[in-house]
């Protein structure tokens, strides 16, 4: 048998200091994870749980690659996030589980239509046309996570060379194993898994010819160029 057609490439991410490359099978996100900018989106941190949606994985842009602005929007917001690499998975995981599954960290960006966002907000919609668009996920190099300590870090983004985002992990109101633990009670979470954890205060709308840069303490830096949609 072949293929009706050619199948696309799998989507695969560099490794810092390696050959290797990091194939993605899925990537799963969490929202409203800093109480600060919970706050910012008009909730309570207190009374607002997490929430998971999830991006295909030909939404991401590696390389520090231009991206292209987005169709249907007037209001592209950026949200610098560490993004979390499986190495491995499962289904009902405990803590002690969680540091063996994780194998590496990234930093990412949750490009989001707001606009879209919020009209589904209100409609009680899914979030998908909002945040699973085409190129709507950078991610840098992975690092991988052997003495790497994200319970704590310096995270920022700017934006044409001005601090749009400053803040630290340690102010994530899930860490890095709860979420997993919580994902893993839904999924069964496999290697090439990516998780992205969620965003500080900060967030605002972007134009065509910005340029965006972000880093997170440990774990690396992405800076790429904001450009005029597709044509076609
Ligand atoms: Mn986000």
């Amino acid at each position: 048998m072949s293929f009706l057609f050619q199948p696309e490439p799998i989507i695969a991410v560099p490794i810092q200091g390696s050959q290797q490359l990091y194939p993605v099978r899925r990537i799963y996100c969490v929202g409203q994870n800093y109480s600060d900018h919970v706050r910012e989106m008009g909730g309570d941190p207190k009374q607002t749980p997490p929430v998971f949606f999830s991006k295909p994985a030909n939404a991401i842009v590696i390389n520090n690659q231009q991206v292209h602005y987005p169709p249907a929007t007037k209001n592209l917001h950026y949200e610098v996030e560490l993004v979390v690499a499986l190495g491995s998975g499962g289904l009902d995981l405990n803590q002690n589980d969680v540091q063996a599954c994780v194998f590496g960290y990234g930093v990412g960006i949750d490009f989001t239509r707001r606009d879209l966002q919020l009209a589904a907000k209100q409609g009680g919609k899914p979030w998908d046309v909002a945040k699973g668009f085409d190129e709507s996920a950078p991610l840098s190099a992975l690092i991988p996570a052997v003495g790497i300590d994200c319970s704590r870090g310096h995270i920022w983004l700017s934006v044409n060379g001005e601090i749009r985002q400053d803040a630290d992990l340690s102010e994530m109101i899930w860490s890095v194993s709860d979420i997993v633990v919580h994902l893993s009670t839904l999924f069964a979470l496999k290697a090439g898994d990516l998780i992205f954890t969620g965003t500080p205060a900060g967030v605002s709308a972007v134009s065509a010819g910005d340029q965006i840069k972000a880093g997170i303490a440990e774990v690396g830096e992405i800076e790429f160029e904001l450009v005029a949609p597709r044509s076609c």
